[in-house]
């Protein structure tokens, strides 16, 4: 059950760095380690990253980077319009969770 909203916070994650530059799958998975989701899974961040792509929030490019070629992903303006009508909840459900 916990993994269930977990998946959600890293969708969400993901949307607000490639809203601040592109992002790369490994590079997504440090940033998520960092903050706390220690065992992400490639079975849990790449099918994020191609659901998020699917549904038009997020950009694919393929650059060479170093001899390697990597995925690139940057927000789209659905993408963007779909994290301000999440920023608007989140604020709401932090107001009141976390509330003292
Ligand atoms: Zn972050």
């Amino acid at each position: 059950m916990l993994q269930e909203f977990f998946r959600g916070f890293i969708k969400i994650h993901i949307l607000y760095h490639a809203a601040k530059g592109s992002v790369y799958g490994l590079e997504m998975a440090a940033e998520l380690r960092r903050h706390g989701y220690e065992n992400i899974s490639p079975g849990t961040l790449y099918p994020a990253l191609h659901r998020l792509e699917g549904t038009g929030y997020l950009a694919v490019e393929r650059r060479l980077d170093a001899g390697r070629w990597r995925k690139y992903y940057t927000l789209t303006p659905k993408g963007k319009e779909a994290l301000q009508q999440i920023r608007v909840k989140l604020r709401e459900l932090a107001d009141e969770v976390l509330a003292l």
